[in-house]
């Protein structure tokens, strides 16, 4: 009996690589032999446990690349709020400057340093656009 059930031991390895088909010959044994029968339960036993251990790859996968994706959002908004409120520190810093020297009684710099202000702000916006967008692509692409 022991080399017969060997003989089908090997079969039920080629069944379950899918290199041969169940016959009834086999099934039969199966069925009237208690050894066998638990062979044949422990090789499915580990395909089902490789079933999960395939699933559970492409789950966290996914999960990994949503959480990265949601680290990308949280670090483009903290820089867009960064930036905001560097510009809204420097303007206030500029504007502080202006007030401080108007109350020592530069009016006349003032005016001027208002009329170049104004005539350089555009440009200085235009730059801070530019920077800033050229970052963003270059975030983008990564
Ligand atoms: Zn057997």
């Amino acid at each position: 009996m022991g080399n017969n059930c060997d003989k089908y031991k090997s079969k039920l390895i080629d069944i379950f690589y899918g290199e041969d088909k169940m016959t009834e010959e086999i099934k039969c044994h199966i069925n009237n032999c208690s050894q066998c029968m638990k062979y044949w339960e422990e090789l499915n036993q580990v395909r089902e446990e490789l079933d999960i251990f395939d699933e559970d790859i492409p789950i966290e996968y996914e999960k990994v690349n949503a959480v990265f994706k949601q680290v990308d959002v949280i670090n483009n908004k903290r820089k867009n709020i960064l930036s905001l409120i560097s510009f809204i520190i420097l303007s206030s810093i500029i504007l502080a400057i202006g007030v401080l020297l108007a109350l020592m009684g530069y009016g006349r710099e003032i005016l001027l340093l208002q009329t170049t202000s104004y005539l350089i702000s555009p440009i200085i916006m235009l730059f801070i656009i530019k920077i800033r967008s050229r970052k963003e692509n270059y975030h983008g692409r990564t």
